[in-house]
């Protein structure tokens, strides 16, 4: 089975061809063009993804050394996302799928954060069934009870910011360029993670919040450089250090909680977040702490990735679960 997969929910362009569940090819085309506004500029995306997915989807089939005849599907991401961004994607699939005369099969986007784990790799071990998945990444933060590939509930999510939101806001205020989560993961590596304190929030259940956090943040950096305007250059480590070791202190709280109330002692994250390395030393602490099993995803399968797309496609091809060509792109979209 091939499985040509295309995602284009947020910023990034991408194309992947997978066989039996394996990679040939996994090509994505980052959108610069977003750098100096700070954040998607959604009409700007869709522009984009319309310049970009005709080469992305052509390269992706020439690394994959198949042509365009051999595809037995293609996968593309329904939403949530951008409705302009995933417009691009949807119309393309369904147009290329009818061109070809095979089979469409849309996908939610969060759900294929999850089933990222599925795609054959060596080396990489994958979750049972059930576990528990904690997708963190720029839109969303939630922890879902997996049961089976398509078997998936919600049992905790943000009330307001996502996790990736709050280390963007958090490194928007320490004046870091956008997206800053990794950059925030670069200068946490270096710093002391005690050397602030910041409160956590108190969210009942298994649901998170951040915007409360974001606000701390602000104020404790405008209190500091009113007394000294270099506080920031400073101690740009130590405070990085901080702000990460208290989000994913919120995170692993939570995730203790989940374990708990489930009895699911293994944990397979996902999503954008996924990628710092505070998050998955944390996770690989815990493994021996608690006892847990922790699937953390190869770096390229975090962030948006069109490869996790083609997994789930691959998934409702064996079940033979195909859209309609009248199917249309969803913003809104519950896993
Ligand atoms: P969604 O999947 O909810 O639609 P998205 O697709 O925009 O949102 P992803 O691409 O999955 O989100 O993740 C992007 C987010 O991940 C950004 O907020 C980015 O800052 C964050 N991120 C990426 N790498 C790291 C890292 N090393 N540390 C912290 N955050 C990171
Ligand atoms: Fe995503």
């Amino acid at each position: 089975i091939y499985i040509l997969g295309i995602e284009s929910s947020c910023d990034d362009t991408a194309a992947a061809v997978l066989h039996n569940g394996k990679i040939l090819s996994n090509i994505v085309a980052t959108q610069e063009v977003h750098k100096q506004y700070g954040g998607v500029v959604p009409e700007l995306a869709s522009r984009a993804h319309q310049q970009n997915i005709v080469p992305v989807i052509h390269q992706a089939i020439a690394k994959a050394n198949i042509v365009k005849k051999d595809i037995s599907a293609i996968a593309f991401t329904r939403g949530p996302g951008l409705m302009g961004s995933l417009l691009v994607g949807t119309s393309f699939a369904k147009s290329l799928a009818m061109g070809l005369d095979i089979p469409l099969i849309e996908v939610n986007h969060m759900q294929a954060h999850i089933l990222a784990h599925f795609i054959k790799e060596d080396g990489f071990d994958q979750p049972e069934f059930p576990f528990i998945g904690l997708t963190i990444s720029g839109g969303h933060t939630q922890i879902v009870k997996v049961s089976d590939y398509f078997a998936m509930e919600v049992i905790g999510e943000t009330i307001d910011d996502a996790v990736g939101e709050a280390f963007d806001k958090s490194a928007k205020i320490l004046g870091l360029p956008y997206p800053g989560g990794p950059l925030i993961d670069k200068y946490a590596q270096k710093g002391n993670p005690k050397a602030f304190k910041f409160p956590k929030p108190k969210v009942e259940g298994l649901n998170f919040s951040f915007s409360g956090f974001k606000t701390a943040v602000l104020y404790f950096i405008q209190r500091e450089t009113r007394n000294n305007p270099d506080f920031i250059k400073e101690n740009l480590e130590d405070i990085c250090a901080s702000i990460q070791y208290t989000i994913i202190g919120i995170l692993t709280d939570k995730l203790k909680k989940a374990v708990k109330e489930t009895g699911i002692k293994q944990i397979a994250i996902g999503g954008g977040v996924s990628a710092n390395s505070g998050i998955r030393n944390a996770l690989k602490e815990a493994e021996k702490k608690h006892g847990w099993k922790c699937f953390i995803p190869k770096f390229e399968y975090t962030t948006d990735n069109a490869a996790m797309i083609a997994i789930v496609g691959h998934y409702k091809f064996l079940k033979g679960e195909f859209s309609d060509f009248s199917t249309t792109a969803k913003a809104r979209y519950k896993i």
